[in-house]
């Protein structure tokens, strides 16, 4: 194999220590049978291709949550490939999308959804790609030595396709390197180590599910136990445990990331589970079992840290911010007074960030965060550089091109996210921590992001109005159980804003509620202009896999009159 940071890092684990575990057979698999495993399926793909050069091809595939994906990942990358993970949830026309456009010289899947791949190879593509079943690698105790050879990593990487929540989604083009970059940053962070078993509950397509949570603990030899498909009973009953029978084989969990409506639906779904369960997964999710509770990919809203918190007798939800393109970049520390409500942090080990204010496109410099004449906080873009950004979006060089700008200090160009923030003073005792990996970033001003700036900041009369903080301030009243706030077009106002509520039903017995209500209930906690003039009632808001909302799509749909 070739000589892949990830591959000399797992040769020197210990062999004997699990990896990963699939939670429902309760099956393990050894790190020391893993490369043997990843070689073999590295030879097939060879074979497959009728050849041993497939440098910088493009490799798509279908996989369960599971072993083989983790095999299979590996393997593309050890034949110096581009990796293209897609979701099996995805319909056949997204499927093709991604075949066409990333050139895909091979489609790989597991037997779980070889006829799925079939299917999309039998309508018309552009391209033809080689079929080929992946999966049941045995490991079964196959400790086979693999030896790595001189040869780097050459164009070996990820292609993984955005979110599609504000269009179709883009390939990004991430390489090893930065692969490696962005793990190294978050072990750092976030002290991944040996003794972490993380519980997976994400989907594979996407940079959470898998740079966070299966390349990184690769990396430090920490175990991955995927719980799929995701089941809110499931995970409570699997992370209660060894907590409800002491004679249970199963270790704690000790290491959780996952986006804000995953902790939703476990919030909600305790309430439903007996009592004796109750206890054992309370005591499971509290400090120090439960080491690291991560949320991030979307805001997290207020009220459900709060309710976390309660639950898990004072496990705070640690946010961090990432994309796509640039990974992890922002992110809460390890000391629990660092995880301020709203906040993302700091930049994370290895990614410089600044503020460019939106209005005047100067560089918000540290001292500059308010406008010395109004007295307001600035808003600007968050812009990062460093060694975990992304190379290009595939094959379109345009677009690569408009999102970067050149620095003024020669040290290299930076990403313009599109999300907007604000940095404000960290709390007193940031930068202080025991840790010394922690002081070296968890210090000075913190980020608090507004939202996208195409999507989230609402220009009414002259105002900028942050919708995640609308969304934040409606979440906390009891009424509301979801909300979507958007930007609605007002001949007065330029925009106005909307709001699209799914009503808490415990709360809302009818004809206790009413807009008026809900804006007076809002007069105490946001300022007249950031009150919703046009609220709507809805049985259910649309999300793509990750939980998040295409608000320029719904905004239409539910506000149609307003946009004629
Ligand atoms: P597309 O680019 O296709 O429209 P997307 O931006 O949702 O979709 P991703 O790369 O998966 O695709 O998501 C990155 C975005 O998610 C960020 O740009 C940001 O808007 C949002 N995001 C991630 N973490 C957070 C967070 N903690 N708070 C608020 N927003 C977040
Ligand atoms: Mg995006």
């Amino acid at each position: 194999l070739p000589k892949l940071p990830v591959f000399e890092a797992i040769s020197r684990h210990n062999p004997e220590s699990t990896v990963v575990i699939h939670s429902k057979s309760g099956r393990r698999f050894q790190y020391g049978e893993l490369l043997g495993d990843v070689a073999k399926a590295r030879n097939r793909l060879y074979e497959s291709a009728g050849r041993d050069d497939l440098e910088g091809e493009r490799i798509a595939f279908l996989a369960e949550n599971s072993y083989d994906y983790v095999v299979t990942l590996l393997a593309i990358l050890a034949a110096k490939s581009i990796a293209v993970p897609m979701s099996p949830a995805f319909p056949a026309s997204e499927l093709q999308y991604i075949l066409n456009h990333s050139e895909a010289l091979m489609l790989l899947s597991t037997a779980k959804f070889a006829s799925k791949a079939q299917e999309v190879l039998k309508t018309e593509l552009d391209v033809q790609p080689t079929f080929l079943q992946l999966d049941k690698f045995q490991g079964g105790g196959a400790h086979e030595k693999v030896t790595l050879d001189k040869s780097g990593p050459g164009s070996a990487g990820m292609m993984l396709y955005t979110s599609g929540t504000t269009n179709r989604p883009k390939g990004v083009l991430i390489p090893q390197a930065a692969m490696t970059a962005q793990a190294r940053s978050l072990i750092q962070a976030w002290e991944y180590a040996p003794s972490d078993h993380l519980l997976h509950l994400l989907p594979l397509h996407h940079i959470h599910g898998t740079i966070n949570a299966i390349f990184t603990p690769l990396f430090t030899g920490s175990t991955v136990e995927f719980l799929y498909p995701f089941n809110a009973d499931a995970v409570w009953k699997r992370l209660a445990a060894p907590f409800s029978n002491p004679n249970e084989q199963q270790s704690k969990i000790t290491f959780l990331t996952a986006v804000p409506t995953i902790y939703s639906r476990l919030l909600s779904t305790f309430k439903t589970l007996p009592t004796d369960l109750q206890d054992a997964a309370r005591e499971s999710i509290s400090p120090p079992h439960l080491r690291l509770t991560i949320s991030g990919s979307a805001a997290l809203p207020t009220p459900i840290k709060r309710a976390w918190a309660d639950l898990s007798k004072g496990n705070i939800l640690l946010e961090r911010f990432g994309m796509t393109e640039v990974g992890m970049a922002l992110s809460c520390g390890l000391d629990p007074n660092d995880r301020v409500d709203g906040s993302v942090g700091w930049p994370l080990p290895g990614v410089e960030a600044r503020l460019v204010d939106v209005d005047t496109h100067q560089v918000i410099e540290k001292g500059q965060e308010k406008d010395l004449e109004t007295g307001r906080e600035r808003v600007g873009e968050i812009q990062l550089r460093g060694p975990t950004i992304f190379a290009e979006y595939w094959r379109n060089e345009e677009a690569t091109k408009k999102e970067f700008v050149e620095g003024k200090d020669g040290r290299g160009p930076w990403f313009k996210t599109g999300d907007v923030a604000v940095r404000r003073p960290g709390p007193e005792k940031a930068g202080k921590s025991e840790s010394k990996s922690q002081r070296e970033w968890a210090k000075g001003d913190m980020y608090f992001i507004l939202g996208r700036k195409s999507a989230d900041i609402i220009k009414s009369g002259g105002e900028k109005v942050s919708a995640l903080e609308v969304e934040r301030e409606m979440l906390s009243l009891p009424q509301v159980a979801e909300v979507a706030v958007l930007a609605v077009p007002s001949g007065r106002w330029g925009q106005k804003v909307g709001a699209v509520v799914i009503l808490d039903k415990e709360h809302c017995k009818e004809g206790k509620w009413s807009p008026l209500e809900m804006r007076r209930a809002l007069k105490d906690r946001l300022a007249g202009y950031k009150i919703p003039q046009v609220l709507r009632v809805v049985e259910g808001i649309p999300r793509n896999a990750m939980g998040k909302i295409n608000k320029k799509v719904l905004v239409k749909e539910v506000f149609r009159e307003e946009f004629s």
